[in-house]
């Protein structure tokens, strides 16, 4: 328990209709005592209305809610109250102060949380999901974030560590008290520990759908001048984002735009057309078009569908594995018939045919779109590991199997409990329970201030 009384604005800056100042630990009820006037009961659990004022010039700065909670029933574990007054910058900065004034200190960022961890109320996977689930972009990130919270991650990671203790148990039995402990059979360890590894293999493979779910999808629109990417965009995220132009060259840098496909978040870029230049600031565009494809997941390339592809795309498109590229056909209202139309081009995951200008065929491309992700790497799923876990669970998944060698070529059992020993700390801190100051800090610094 700490004993110092931390406290934080926890609402964001700016101005809103509540804000909210929060304080935790063992003064937070007396320094509320001295500011708040109302008729108080002091019962935990319980929301109490009266008038903020400051204890040292008795001016009331406003009238809201109090709510105590006293410990170990809070968030924090430790006893904790909320003000809410009004959600006045000025105001809210005001009551903080009072509050510092009266003992208690400014709370660095992560700190209730940080607190919520040390106090035994939440795992540091349950605490990592809070912050996931503030940032969450999308239906499925929350509902990630929400299962990770409920500690359906700790769950599986605290099963995987107790069976590893299981093992090594029996090793150092047998190693303390040889003559009274039998060695464990490998065969039994052997088949213990390829459950174990299938399972870390399995949480490994949540890891790239939910960094996507969580963070968002890149995608690169691409193509020559003046195919129409522009309008595309200005289509797809339905407001006129990007200048629309039939000069070439108009897009010189790279506009980016969050997009929400059918509930998968995506960042957007529309780059700079893709040709070979003179001109040297277009040829600098070119160049952040060139590292756009890399980075993207996947590449839309836009292509005037009465005109034949530009070899420069074409150069490009063979580039990219063809899971990644999208070949969007634009102005076929501009084609005589459809059966101008080639074969289908075997260099591209989606083909589609539109017109961008009078928005035929937006609303199949995302189908398509969406269709390819779903089958291809966007499963819908319950958990996905962030990459501090993936980190520990590739560490566990390399003692395990150094640990199944040593078994193998029938070394003595306390080779193999090293191995155990450094996976078990694996997993121990995902959910924090060997786990380092330092590792601590990382994951809590991250927090915003009053969280
Ligand atoms: P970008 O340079 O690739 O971004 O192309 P823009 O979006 O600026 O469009 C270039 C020109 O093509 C503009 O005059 C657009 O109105 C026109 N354009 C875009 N899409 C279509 C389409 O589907 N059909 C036709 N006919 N014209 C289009």
């Amino acid at each position: 328990m700490h004993t110092d009384t931390i406290a934080a604005v926890s609402t964001p800056p700016g101005h809103g209709a509540i804000g909210i100042v929060r304080m935790s630990g063992p003064a937070a009820l007396s320094i509320a005592k001295t500011l708040f006037k109302g008729n108080t009961a002091w019962e935990s659990h319980r929301a109490y209305y009266g008038a903020f004022c400051d204890p040292e010039s008795q001016d009331v700065l406003d009238y809201g809610l109090l709510l105590y909670m006293q410990n170990p029933r809070s968030f924090t574990g430790e006893d904790l109250v909320e003000l809410h007054c009004h959600g006045g910058p000025y105001l809210v900065e005001r009551m903080l102060k009072v509050c510092l004034a009266a003992g208690a200190r400014l709370a660095t960022a992560g700190e209730f949380s940080q607190r919520a961890f040390l106090n035994g109320k939440l795992d540091l996977t349950q605490a990592e999901a809070i912050m996931d689930l503030i940032h969450s972009p999308s239906q499925q990130a929350l509902h990630m974030a929400a299962h990770q919270l409920e500690g359906h991650l700790s769950k599986p990671l605290r099963a995987l560590r107790q069976d590893m203790i299981g093992l090594l148990a029996a090793i150092e039995a047998n190693i303390d008290f040889p003559d009274e402990v039998d060695p464990p059979e490998p065969d039994v360890m052997l088949t213990g520990l390829e459950k174990v590894s299938a399972e870390v293999q399995r949480l490994l493979g949540t890891s790239d759908a939910g960094k996507i779910w969580k963070q968002g999808l890149k995608m690169a629109l691409v193509g020559e001048p003046n195919v129409g990417k522009s309008t595309l965009l200005n289509a797809l995220l339905r407001y006129d984002r990007a200048i629309v132009s039939n000069i070439a060259g108009t897009t010189r840098d790279t506009v980016e735009d969050d997009y929400n496909l059918r509930g998968i978040p995506v960042r957007i870029v529309d780059t700079a057309g893709l040709r070979e230049t003179q001109d040297e600031i277009e040829s600098i565009g070119i160049a952040r078009t060139e590292q756009a494809l890399e980075k993207a997941d996947l590449v839309l390339f836009i292509h005037d569908a009465s005109q034949p592809i530009h070899p420069v795309i074409e150069r490009h498109m063979e580039h990219l594995s063809p899971e990644k590229v999208v070949l969007v056909h634009n102005k076929s209202d501009l084609l005589a018939s459809p059966s101008a139309r080639p074969d289908p081009d075997p260099r591209a995951a989606v083909e589609v045919w539109i017109s961008a200008l009078a928005q035929q065929g937006i609303e199949e491309l995302e189908d398509r779109l969406y269709r390819h992700l779903s089958t291809h790497s966007l499963h819908t799923q319950d958990i996905a590991v962030n990459d501090r876990h993936k980190v520990c669970l590739l560490r566990a998944q390399e003692a395990l199997v150094r640990a199944r060698e040593t078994l193998h070529a029938g070394l003595p059992f306390d080779f193999v409990s090293i191995d155990l020993k450094e996976a078990i700390t694996a997993f121990g801190e995902i959910i924090g329970e060997s786990v380092s100051e330092e590792v601590i800090h990382e994951v809590f610094h991250r927090f915003c201030v009053g969280k």
